[in-house]
């Protein structure tokens, strides 16, 4: 049944693409022959909604179904298909063994009042310190809060938890991307979770998290099992805890921050009282047993039903509802409502055209909700539906005002979507797009195609992705194919741009003046306030920020012929001047870098710009090239050539014969191919694949498990932590000295960002490499036999970065350091011609400077720290 309604949407998806092309063409010489109107511009070029900051979005609004989290499962012998609830084993073991020393809700000394205050979670580091503090719990509440009308699928907006002492309201806008990190606390089955009314929350923090509830209690299927009166959450608060609640605000708008006072309170009462009620309830479940039941063996039965009817619900697993045909069903039932409210006057109604136009609009309107990310009811009422249908009306003010009167009761004015798009529903009432099967791919075209109006996101990049590539796979004249390839291209670049360029202005340029009022350098707010914070500084200017020491710096900028750190600095790409969009650069690779000498590493804002994503393209072109040379000229290769396991390898009695072992890439990909599709594969192909691996492991026989460790040989531990996250499974790989080396990022002594002469915020993350330099591998001529505890990645250049800059020290001490910085400069000014570097800078930039009492650079300092 459901295999073959996702295979009728297949065939529907490919029949409208396959119409695009021929109907796009036609399209555009229409559209190009009348020249009516301009071509509407789009409302969301202006209207910034707060999801499309959301980097991580998990449900998007193509027709594709949902992903569920994958959990690996290796005493089952393999993964799970993602279509199945990756928590169902530890449910399933609840449910059949329930503990009952667990219903204990409340302990020790308990107050149901709700304090003034409550903690409002809105940062990463606050979302881990919750996450902490939960572990710690035995049982927590659990309310969410949706926002539905500007978005197609709906997405959290707050969730608020509450322990016995606290209330937490977690901000989900903010952290949406960073949700995961609760995981594990909710697919916790030593922790219960208090909920009322579980089955939406429950799908939701599917949805938008791959959060799981494993262990809960609802509250609502106690009502259920004690056949209360009533089951509704403000029943239990009136009679449980004699507080009453404004449901009302249940439809407030939760998007909006800071949520207003009433808000508040609505939203804390929602989980406050949970666990007060839970344990209220269990007490009543518990005494119905004893009264109920004839044998002491069943007098947990009515305690036991609720706990196994709340954990039914964990069971549920979100799905993306699909349907034969765009707006049908709603159609369907818009039709069939209409009919049976119209019988007297059914001559509307029953005319061919009425229902024509109501499938029209409401595929219409289904495809233009999925392309801007709003709720279907936002983009046109079920009323305004009906009454375009049966207006048919033929100007657009005419339409305006069918939509503005169908709506008169609920709102005012037609959708922002209608009016910038109201040619679309002209054409529609005219009959001008045509038929219902070729409407579709042409609005597609409209509004995201190459010369689309609307702007693309990651809520609407893959339907515009599928038709794509079904579109190139057609036979479209070569032309418009590489035109095709070339937009491609063109969204996915505008789309990376979005996903990694800077989210704000990375130069602060706030000042910093010695006592004399002497200017010594430019830098972030963040290090103008731990000067304040300490009393080592006072303000001077409010706007723009500058301050003075109070204590005597280690010398002046200019008389160390360091200028450049006393020019301010624009947010603009160094190389073209572009300051709509730009990302870091590090001009020394990071690969080199990590290896350098603590003071050595200050001059990060030197060498590292902001290049808009053309020029880092080119750059970062140029430095892989640079890269070649420097393996060849120093003799050291650029990638490992070979890994062997390391059992392997004293089996073979050192294993240092040349051939011995497998290139860490090849190794990865061929596990992971065999790990995919090795059942699908030709055999011939599985062979080989096969083979590599062997390699690896000295041509024994291997099993699935060791396909599953392949995939981990020459990941460093961030890596693999990387990899887990995003698979969602618990961290495995102990974070051990993950800060090592990094002095600046966590010492409570020195300024953030490092030393006086730098933008910290331009720092950042030193390296993808962790700055781990230790390399735990014992090596030789590129070879590598690998030991689980490296720190060091040998998928990307591995160990090349460490012997090179260990070269260069012992050959030519720290000036060789220098000029090896020099050298990489010259490669980005040479590839890059830029014509907007910060004056001051240099290519020969001298990296000589002393370091004052403060700097984190300073060697006594680093003693104390380090
Ligand atoms: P609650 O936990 O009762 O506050 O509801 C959680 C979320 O469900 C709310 O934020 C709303 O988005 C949604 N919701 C629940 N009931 C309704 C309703 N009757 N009308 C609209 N939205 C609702
Ligand atoms: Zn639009
Ligand atoms: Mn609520």
């Amino acid at each position: 049944m459901v295999v073959n309604e996702k295979v009728k949407l297949a065939i529907t998806v490919a029949s409208l693409v396959a119409a695009t092309i021929l109907l796009a063409a036609e399209y555009r010489r229409r559209r190009r022959r009348k020249q009516t109107s301009s071509p509407s511009s789009c409302y969301l070029h202006s209207d910034i909604k707060p999801q499309f900051g959301f980097k991580r979005v998990l449900a998007d609004n193509s027709f594709s179904g949902f992903k569920h989290l994958k959990k690996k499962k290796l005493e089952d012998g393999g993964e799970k298909p993602s279509d199945s609830h990756p928590y169902e084993s530890e449910i399933t073991a609840l449910l059949e063994s329930p503990r009952l020393d667990e219903f204990e809700f409340l302990r020790g000394e308990y107050s149901l009042e709700m304090s003034g205050s409550y903690v409002w979670v809105e940062t990463e580091s606050e979302l881990k310190k919750l996450a902490e503090t939960l572990a710690k719990e035995k049982v927590f509440a659990v309310d969410t809060e949706q926002h539905s009308l500007r978005s197609f699928l709906g997405f959290t907006a707050l969730i608020q938890i509450s322990t016995q002492e606290e209330d937490f309201l977690v901000d989900t806008i903010a952290l949406h991307d960073v949700m995961s990190i609760l995981r594990p606390v909710f697919s916790n089955p030593d922790i219960c979770k208090v909920f009322h009314g579980a089955d939406n929350d429950v799908i939701w923090l599917q949805r938008d998290f791959h959060i799981y509830v494993v262990n809960m209690f609802d509250t609502a299927k106690a009502c259920e099992v004690l056949a209360k009166p009533q089951r509704s959450l403000a029943y239990l608060l009136e009679s449980v805890c004699g507080v009453s609640t404004n449901k009302l605000l249940q439809r407030e708008d939760w998007r909006q921050r800071p949520l207003s006072e009433e808000m508040v309170r609505y939203a804390r009462t929602d989980a406050h009282y949970l666990l007060y009620i839970a344990d209220s309830m269990t007490a009543e479940l518990k005494q119905r047993g004893i009264e109920d039941s004839s044998s002491t063996d069943d007098k947990f039965s009515f305690l036991l039903e609720a706990s196994r009817r709340s954990n039914m619900i964990c069971l549920q697993l979100y799905t993306k509802e699909t349907e034969d045909f765009p707006g049908n069903a709603a159609a369907s039932s818009l039709i069939y409502r209409h009919l049976n409210g119209h019988e007297d006057n059914s001559s509307i109604s029953l005319d061919p055209k009425f229902q024509e136009l109501v499938r029209e609009l409401c595929a219409w309107r289904d495809l233009m909700a999925r392309i801007h990310d709003e709720s279907t009811r936002y983009v046109l009422s079920d009323q305004a539906v009906i009454a375009l249908a049966s207006n048919q009306p033929v100007t657009p003010e005419q339409i305006h005002d069918s939509i503005a009167q169908a709506d008169l009761s609920s709102d005012s004015s037609p959708s922002a979507v209608i009016c910038s798009h109201l040619d679309d529903v002209f054409q529609l009432t005219q009959h001008k797009l045509g038929k219902l099967d070729v409407i579709l791919p042409l609005v597609l075209d409209k509004c995201l195609g190459t010369e689309g109006t609307c702007p693309i996101s990651v809520f609407n990049y893959s339907l515009l992705i599928n038709f794509n590539t079904k579109l190139t796979t057609n036979r479209s004249t070569p032309k418009r194919h590489k035109s095709l390839k070339r937009f491609t291209r063109k969204t996915s670049r505008d789309l990376f741009v979005k996903k990694f360029s800077c989210k704000a202005p990375v130069y602060h340029n706030c000042r910093i003046y010695a006592n004399d009022g002497r200017l010594l350098c430019y830098c972030d707010r963040r290090k103008l306030e731990w000067y304040m914070s300490r009393g080592l500084a006072k303000l001077v200017e409010e706007d723009p920020l500058a301050i003075m020491l109070l204590f005597e710096p280690k010398g002046r900028p200019e008389d160390e012929g360091n200028d450049f750190y006393i020019q301010s600095k624009k947010n603009i790409c160094v190389g073209c001047g572009e300051g709509d969009h730009y990302l870091r650069y590090r001009i020394i690779p990071s690969c080199y870098r990590v290896h350098f000498p603590e003071h050595l590493k200050s001059h990060r804002s030197h060498d590292i710009v902001l290049l808009c994503v053309d020029c880092h393209e080119v750059a970062h072109a140029a430095a892989e090239r640079y890269k070649k040379e420097v393996a060849k000229e120093f003799g050291i290769p650029l990638f490992v050539r070979r890994v062997l396991d390391s059992v392997e390898c004293e089996s073979a009695g050192g294993g240092d014969s040349e051939d011995a072992g497998v290139s860490p890439l090849h190794l990865r990909t061929a596990a992971m191919a065999l790990l995919r599709h090795g059942n699908r594969m030709p055999s011939s192909r599985r062979e080989e694949l096969l083979q590599t691996v062997k390699m690896y492991y000295g041509g024994r026989d291997i099993s699935e498990e060791d396909l599953e460790k392949a995939l981990l040989i020459g990941m460093s531990p961030h890596e693999r932590r990387k990899l887990e996250r995003k698979k969602g499974v618990t961290v495995s790989v102990k974070q051990e000295n993950s800060n090592n080396g990094s002095v600046e990022e966590h010492s409570e002594e020195a300024p953030p960002g490092g030393d006086m002469n730098g933008e910290s915020s331009v720092v950042g993350d030193d390296s993808g490499g962790d700055g781990a330099p230790e390399l735990n591998d014992t090596q030789c001529n590129g070879n590598i036999l690998h030991q689980q505890n490296s720190k060091l990645s040998l998928l990307g250049h591995g160990p090349h970065g460490k012997q090179v800059v260990e070269y260069l020290l012992k050959e030519y001490g720290e000036d060789g350091v220098r000029d090896f910085c020099q050298r990489w400069r010259k490669v980005f000014v040479d590839a890059l011609h830029p014509r907007h570097l910060p004056g001051g800078w240099d290519v020969t930039h001298s990296g000589r400077r002393d370091f004052g009492e403060f700097s984190v650079y300073n060697p006594t300092k680093k003693v104390s720290t380090g």
